[in-house]
């Protein structure tokens, strides 16, 4: 039988990410997907800086940079075409050392995902194999897969398994748990386009049309892509919705049948949900597996890629450290609540699109002299898990700090977290990719100075753990916490 260190079963963005992200810690990986190839159709078109920090970390955002765009914000607009609520996406480098707010063609980034895995000699991507069967015991997982084209059973054994195999999954399922339904339920229709010519009367924002009539959305996409998304009314069937009449019918405000071709037309039911457990012995769920929301914020596939980064170092950690029971709890704990903010406000969204102004999408609004209102975005914090809740400092984002050589500090940061010192503790370790003094980089030291720490540990997934206030704090911080970077 043969034996991986993890077996992933999916390998869409939750899957490839977390692959990648494992691989860097030499782990062999076995993934499973029932599949031929990718699914080469647009779905997810936006993610944000938190998001492209991780592609940084694995290594992808040099190539696939060239097929994002900055998003410039969404306006929310009345049956009226009144702005009604402008959340705007600066184009500014926040602490995460990226834009605010990213479009893509989700099959553009799958494609990187797959490329770079290539890169490692223990990973080993089976596609048409079908996971029937998840065994979990107390020292191993067995799993028997489907091959989709010689109708044969395959069996395997891994010390870990990760389900990533989205809103249906058989790893859920062989878990017995639930989702719990959050709510909110609603078919739309989705529609790509690409423009046969540059058409510069489209908007350059994403619209929210918050009409009572027809709630809907407008996306400006990468390249000549763009893409409208409209609430299905009760009365009107699926057939007629996805004819090309209705579709062209609807679009006349924007486009005429010779502006653009139909690349894809479909229907979803946009729903929220998240599934009570995450875990079951040595089995895991991660992306829409484990949670799902409707896409008016732009936020499914990050919470999986968030989700992915809180638990690679984990398990890779656990598996060189031997099994860990404590440090693989804390995932469902410290995701769950992130990933329930995110699902909550898109809910609020959705209803404020669905025009329901009365709406608050979230406590961050603000009105303008001319009486605009504008939110920001939402950044939720990691729920309890690693770490003291009284301490103020765990959980914050460790920026992004550039440095003299046009490089930044996260690419020197070794992938089992680091210790940060300020510059006046003395340590005797020189020699340690773990621990980085401070003392000659000064940005780095004003913001030890800021937080009031005399040292901090950052997590791999760039999340501070732990800091220290004074020199016996410090002692502290290395005795209960640095076992993490072993
Ligand atoms: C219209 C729309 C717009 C969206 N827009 C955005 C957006 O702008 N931003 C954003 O962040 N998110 C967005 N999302 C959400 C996003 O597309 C999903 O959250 C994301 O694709 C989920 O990724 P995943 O890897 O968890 O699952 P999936 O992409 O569903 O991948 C699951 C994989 O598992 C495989 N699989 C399933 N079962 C098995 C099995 N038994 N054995 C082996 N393999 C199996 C499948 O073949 C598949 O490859 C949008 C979604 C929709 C529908």
């Amino acid at each position: 039988m043969k034996k991986f260190d993890v077996t992933i079963v999916g390998l869409g963005p939750a899957g490839g990410t977390l692959a990648n992200l494992l691989a860097m810690h030499d782990l062999s990986i076995l993934i499973l997907d029932r599949e031929k190839s990718f699914y080469p159709l647009p779905r997810a078109v936006h993610f944000d800086d938190e998001i492209m920090r991780v592609f940084q970390t694995i290594g992808i955002t040099k190539e696939f940079l060239k097929h994002t765009i900055i998003n410039k914000g969404t306006k929310f607009v009345n049956s009226k075409d009144k702005v009604i609520l402008d959340w705007p996406r600066p184009k500014k480098i926040t602490a995460n050392g990226w834009y605010p707010s990213y479009r893509f063609h989700q099959p553009d980034l799958e494609k990187k995902l797959r490329k770079k895995l290539k890169n490692y000699k223990k990973v080993l991507i089976e596609q048409n194999s079908e996971v029937i069967k998840i065994k979990n015991s107390k020292n191993h997982v067995d799993i028997t897969y489907l091959n989709i084209n010689n109708h044969k059973e395959y069996l395997v054994r891994s010390k870990y398994v990760i389900g990533c195999d989205g809103a249906n999954s058989i790893t859920r399922k062989q878990m017995k748990t639930k989702m719990d339904n959050l709510g909110f339920t609603q078919k739309w229709a989705v529609v790509d386009l690409i423009l046969k010519k540059k058409k510069n009367n489209l908007p350059d924002r994403t619209i929210q049309y918050s009409n009572p009539k027809q709630p809907a959305t407008y996306c400006r996409n990468v390249g000549r892509r763009r893409r409208w998304e409209f609430a299905i009314k009760k009365n009107h069937s699926d057939k007629k919705v996805l004819s090309e009449n209705y579709i062209w019918h609807f679009l006349k405000p924007w486009l005429n049948k010779s502006d653009a071709i139909i690349e894809r037309k479909t229907i979803y039911t946009f729903e929220s949900a998240i599934a009570r457990k995450w875990r079951k012995g040595r089995v895991f769920i991660a992306g829409d597996a484990a949670h799902l929301m409707p896409p008016f914020m732009g936020q499914g596939m990050c919470a999986g890629i968030r989700d992915a980064s809180n638990l690679a170092w984990k398990i890779a950690n656990c598996i060189r450290n031997k099994f860990n029971e404590t440090l693989l709890n804390t995932y469902q704990s410290e995701r769950s609540l992130n990933v329930k903010e995110y699902i909550e406000t898109t809910m609020r969204m959705g209803e404020f699109v669905n025009a329901v102004e009365s709406i608050q999408i979230t406590d961050n609004i603000k009105s303008d002299n001319k009486g605009i209102k504008s939110m920001q975005s939402i950044k939720p914090k990691l729920g309890k898990g690693l770490g003291n809740l009284k301490d103020r400092n765990r959980g914050k984002t460790f920026p992004q700090f550039k440095l003299k050589n046009n490089k930044t500090l996260d690419d020197y940061f070794s992938k089992k977290g680091m210790i940060i010192l300020s510059s006046d503790i003395k340590s005797k370790t020189s020699k340690n990719d773990s621990i980085l003094k401070a003392k000659n980089l000064s940005e780095v030291s004003r913001y030890l100075k800021n937080i009031n720490s005399k040292a901090i540990l950052v997590r791999p997934d760039r999340f501070i753990l732990a800091s220290a206030r004074s020199n016996k704090d410090v002692g502290v911080l290395f005795k209960k916490y640095s076992s993490i970077l072993r």
